[in-house]
């Protein structure tokens, strides 16, 4: 379906009570399944929201259908966000994000979402559920249950009904719902310009040339450094995509460093709100 008329079936009708953050991952999807058990979506107008970043995983879009499908089947409905594109914002802004100006959280998945939500929920009244734990990481270990009022959504009221959950907690929720648990964090972006060994070590050719076409297209800087979509400094000075795969199967040590003790959690997780697992 196109996203012209999954957002016309939204309009002109009640606002939904609750629009669930749903990149179909572990940690949404366990959210999902929290949901059906406390009846939340046979009792109130739930709706999924997906973001799509233009920039998923080449087997990504088959499980957002499968688990949409799901969704359907327990009683939500489904929604995505559509936006500029990954490739088209790194384009436009003559550079890749990273942290500490991460850009694409914002152009992506969260003024997207918020112009849906302005939309279908006009007077701010929907909670926005997301899927957030405090088990997934010190940088999230303060995550409330409730912000009363959150900027990224819209002044809504945000919900984080899993935040006291652990790994195992999640995985028995995944279990009940027939969820198999992904070995890795969503693909909805592949890979995050967060992403640590592991998930550098999963990109495919395909991937691999399409990154490296858009470095090579986007040139130097004026200071004459390659405009590369890992910073070279925090891969141990490995400079354009190719190199970085190359340093992501390398053993600690064995790149071109002595000391380096892999990725830190800040650079492994996304931190936008619309980026949860
Ligand atoms: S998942 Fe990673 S690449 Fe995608 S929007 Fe979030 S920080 Fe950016």
């Amino acid at each position: 379906m196109k996203q012209s008329s999954l957002l016309e079936a939204f309009l002109d009708r009640p606002a939904p009570n609750f629009v669930l953050s749903s990149s179909f991952g572990n940690d949404s999807l366990a959210m999902l399944q929290w949901a059906v058990e406390a009846g939340l979506p046979q009792r109130h107008r739930c709706v999924t929201l997906y973001s799509d970043t233009g920039w998923a995983h080449r087997d990504w879009a088959a499980r957002v259908e499968q688990y949409e499908a799901w969704a359907r089947a327990q009683g939500f409905e489904t929604a995505r966000t559509s936006s500029v594109g990954m490739l088209a914002l790194v384009e436009r802004e003559r550079g890749w994000p990273r942290h500490g100006m991460q850009f694409c959280t914002e152009h992506l998945k969260v003024l997207p979402a918020q112009a849906w939500m302005e939309l279908v929920d006009p007077s701010a009244r929907a909670t926005v559920m997301i899927g957030k734990r405090r088990a997934e990481s010190s940088k999230r270990a303060d995550t409330p249950e409730y912000i009363a009022s959150s900027a990224q959504s819209g002044g809504r009221r945000v919900w984080h009904p899993l935040y006291a959950h652990s790994h195992a907690e999640r995985d028995a929720l995944l279990q009940r719902a027939g969820v198999a648990v992904l070995p890795h964090r969503s693909d909805e972006c592949f890979p995050c310009v967060n992403a640590g060994k592991e998930d550098i070590k999963r990109l495919t050719e395909d991937r691999i040339a399409l990154i490296e076409g858009h470095e090579a297209k986007l040139g130097n800087t004026k200071k004459g450094s390659p405009r590369t979509m890992y910073r070279p400094e925090r891969k141990r000075g490995a400079t354009g995509i190719r190199a970085i795969v190359r340093w992501s199967h390398s053993k600690r040590g064995g790149f071109d460093m002595a000391d380096f003790t892999g990725p830190s959690e800040t650079e492994t997780g996304c931190d936008g709100g619309w980026c949860a697992a």
